[in-house]
């Protein structure tokens, strides 16, 4: 009984032995035995229940169907102490299980590409509880509570009638207690063939949980493997433990762990590795002694036969063997434990220490215990909420997701020989082609404009500006003839004189630099005059409006007010994305702009593409849609700049403040369709740009400083996922949202704490509480590696709380 091997002196075949498990029974004859059940059942169903039940389980019941009556009689059957303990561990188990609930996926994979996975309770379960010597209550709960929490609607529960055909009270004091209404008297492979098929007083259900015997577990198989009948939670095997402990572990608490395990079933299998033989001897010695006195010696003596302790070199290879064996147990009392577990592959559940024994788990701690068994861990995963759950994808693809994506499905589907695929796609592509000619040659933005832009602004005759001619000397635009005396790059620059007129030099070079033609440009000072000036060739005072999504960029609102524009909201969702059917709904005859800013501001975040493109296609002929991308630098999703083609009435927003080092230039452009940059040319102040702006502004759009600008942003990027990290595990922040720009927006347990905090170490960021959906908000710019560490100091330190104020 609990033979001692020495591992390193076994030979292959020997080191295969040890590892084993025992074989199970005779298959054949019980499948063939359960297959005749089932197949009763499904004739006769209710009255083969009540037979079987005379013949296997205590006697038949008088209902099938347990009465509420019964249920309440045996909540006040079970002790007031007892009902204390399975409340707390459903609590447990419903805290550990809630924190599991998967939140739903949603991504654009390409552009206009969206796919998501959502989620979806099995309607109608089926929980098992065993009969047996003693009631299971924990098997019961184990079950249930994922169920109710993942939200299946129908919880239907069968137990066998121990005494008169009537279930143990503990199991239905549990079921109540779990919120189990459909109660059946009825055990064994018959009950999983009545949830699997259902008959006229049992329901038939979609799956199947809970363990049992031999019976139930190829009953459970058998219906599985029928897509009429009902699926199974996991494949079951006899209960088993490894344990892995040093000679810092204590002999009797390992030896109790081996025998907790042991009594459980004749077949259960407990196994000790360990490098210290003499904790080897020790803990065989007190599993003897313990044997004496406990109560279910005959399994013990079964079990303990198929059970071992082996003597390993050093931990590292009880591991590595662990990980081959793959238990539904393991227990590691061994030296700081939780430096091992990364090294663990494969287990059910995992014992840190000396104080974690095995039935904490088993019953209350809060984990499920219903594990892989048999080595299945090497594959399968412990129950959660997720097999209570259907995960579902669903995808929707814009046309301009279709036509950019739908080739490549094509050609695949090509290689497949698989051409109703191809064309299943091919007709829609031609169906988007033809529709996007005929588009490309409807309404012009000529037509657009003028139907749109303010009438002054359409009749207005440009201011004409000194006319620019290098060749000549100027004394036509009232300048002085001096340089300014004490700045040699005053005369450098000739700051004497007035600019060129939207500098053609930055014009190049912004085109250059956003991929489109130098009419498409116009430069302004920073992008907020850009919103000014569109705002001002668009809305009429009292009467026009546009249409803004808070939170997000003030100016756009500012603008609008201070030319006397309605300013209609749409607030961003509960995700910070466009509120797609709200926005559409809001433009109207007198919405004249609809103002997006992606990645926006002070959320951070990219807004989805297809939801853009969704509203840019429903805004044709009917306002403007701007586009500020004054943090696309930082994003990883391609910009809008060059995804006007066919929406003449998309305009982007672009800067050079942000990712460029310029905020001190003030170099914005607007860009859009050269006549909708022809009206802006109109109204933009002649010498918008100082000749010092350009010539910096062009110094770094060269490719030799652009360089430099790529690596800056890339260093932002790391910074700014390491500062997220960081304040993630700040007890000060609530939450760090997700960011695609140069700053992080977080929700703060207090921002006037967190603002304070800062201030003190002599750093500024912006305050954004108070502002609804945002939470106490405050928005960090990323800055330099030596600021984002002061920052982490000053937020992470404090962690405890117990730094001073
Ligand atoms: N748009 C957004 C979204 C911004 O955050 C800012 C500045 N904070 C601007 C435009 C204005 O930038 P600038 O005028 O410097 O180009």
């Amino acid at each position: 009984m609990l033979p001692i091997f020495e591992y390193s002196k076994l030979d292959d075949s020997a080191r295969r032995d040890v590892l084993s498990r025992p074989e199970a029974d005779d298959r054949e004859t019980v499948m063939a035995l359960v297959r005749e059940t089932i197949a009763r059942v499904k004739v006769e169903g209710d009255s083969a229940l009540l037979d079987y039940a005379r013949r296997f389980d205590g006697g038949a019941p008088v209902n099938l169907r347990v009465p509420k009556i019964e249920i309440d009689a045996a909540v006040e059957r079970v002790g007031a102490n007892a009902l204390a303990a399975l409340r707390r561990a459903i609590k447990n188990v419903q805290r550990f299980h809630s924190a599991q609930l998967a939140t739903p996926v949603s991504l654009e994979t390409s552009p206009g590409v969206r796919c998501e996975r959502i989620v979806r309770p099995i309607d109608s379960v089926g929980l098992y509880v065993p009969g047996g010597s003693a009631p299971l209550p924990s098997a019961l709960i184990m079950s249930a509570i994922p169920a109710a929490i993942a939200g299946c609607e129908r919880r239907v529960m069968c137990s066998p009638g121990t005494q008169a055909g009537r279930i143990d009270p503990v199991i239905l004091a549990t079921a109540r207690l779990c919120g189990i209404e459909e109660i059946f008297a009825i055990g064994g492979a018959q009950a999983i063939a009545a949830m699997a098929y259902g008959t006229t007083t049992i329901p038939k259900v979609d799956k199947i949980f809970g363990p049992g015997s031999t019976w139930v577990t190829a009953a459970k198989q058998l219906v599985a493997g029928d897509p009429a009948g009902a699926a199974l939670d996991l494949p079951a095997g006899p209960s088993e433990v490894l344990v892995i402990a040093d000679e810092s572990a204590d002999p009797e608490f390992v030896a109790a762990d081996l025998l907790a395990q042991a009594e459980h079933d004749p077949l259960s299998q407990a196994i000790l590795l360990t490098p210290s033989r003499a904790l080897a001897e020790n803990v065989r010695v007190r599993v003897l002694e313990f044997r004496q006195t406990l109560s279910r010696g005959a399994i013990l003596d079964q079990s303990l036969a198929r059970s071992r302790i082996i003597v390993t070199t050093d931990v590292e290879e009880a591991v590595q063997l662990s990980n081959q064996y793959a238990p539904e147990h393991l227990i590691l009392q061994i030296d700081s434990p939780r430096r091992w577990l990364e090294r663990i592959r494969a287990a059910g559940s995992i014992f840190l220490g000396p104080w974690s024994p095995e039935p904490m788990g088993d019953y209350c701690s809060g984990t499920n215990h219903v594990l892989p068994t048999y080595g299945y861990a090497r594959a399968y995963s412990g129950l959660s909420v997720a097999d209570f759950q259907r995960r579902i994808t669903v995808q929707e693809l814009s046309p301009e997701g279709l036509l950019d994506l739908g080739p490549t499905a094509s050609t695949l589907a090509g290689l497949e020989g698989l051409d109703a695929h191809a064309l299943a796609v091919d007709l829609r592509l031609n169906v988007l082609r033809a529709r996007t000619e005929s588009e490309s040659t409807g309404v012009s933005i000529d037509q657009f404009i003028a139907r749109l832009a303010r009438p002054a602004i359409l009749s207005l005759r440009a201011y004409e500006h000194a006319h620019w001619d290098a060749r000549f000397e100027r004394l036509h635009a009232n300048e002085s003839p001096w340089p300014p005396s004490i700045d040699p790059d005053g005369e450098r620059l000739a700051l004497n004189r007035y600019p060129e007129p939207q500098p053609p030099t930055l014009i190049e070079a912004l085109a250059s630099t956003y991929g489109i033609a130098r009419d498409e440009v116009l430069v302004t000072r920073g992008s907020d005059e850009g919103i000014d000036l569109l705002t001002r060739a668009f809305c009429e005072a009292g009467r026009d409006s546009v249409i803004v999504c808070p939170p997000t960029f003030g100016m756009y609102a500012v603008a609008a007010s201070t030319q006397g524009a309605r300013v209609i909201e749409v607030p961003l969702t509960d995700q910070f994305q466009l509120d797609v059917p709200a926005i559409r709904a809001a433009i109207d005859d007198d919405a004249k702009i609809l103002w997006i800013c992606s990645p926006n501001n002070p959320t951070g975040n990219l807004l989805g593409s297809a939801d853009i493109e969704n509203v840019v296609e429903y805004s044709r002929d009917r306002c403007l849609v701007v586009i500020d991308e004054a943090y696309a630098e930082f994003a990883a999703a391609p910009s809008w700049t060059t995804r006007r083609t066919n929406h003449p009435q998309l305009v982007v927003l672009r800067t050079l403040s942000k990712a460029y080092g310029l905020a001190g230039a003030r170099i914005g452009a607007v860009i859009a369709d050269a006549s909708l940059i022809a009206l802006l040319r109109k109204i933009v102040p002649p010498y918008a740009i100082s000749t010092a702006s350009t010539d910096e502004a062009v110094k770094v759009l060269r490719d030799a400083s652009r360089a430099v600008v790529s690596a800056r942003v890339e260093t932002t990027l790391a910074e700014r996922d390491r500062v997220a990290d960081r304040l993630r595990s700040s007890s000060l922040i609530r939450r760090v949202y997700r960011s695609d720009s140069n700053f992080l927006l977080v929700d703060a347990q207090d921002s006037k704490r967190v603002l304070a905090l800062l201030r003190d170490i002599g750093i500024l960021v912006r305050d954004f509480s108070g502002r609804a959906t945002l939470g106490d908000a405050v928005r960090i710019t990323i800055g330099t590696p030596e600021q984002n560490n002061r920052i982490i100091d000053a937020l992470c330190s404090n962690s405890t709380g117990s730094t001073p104020q």
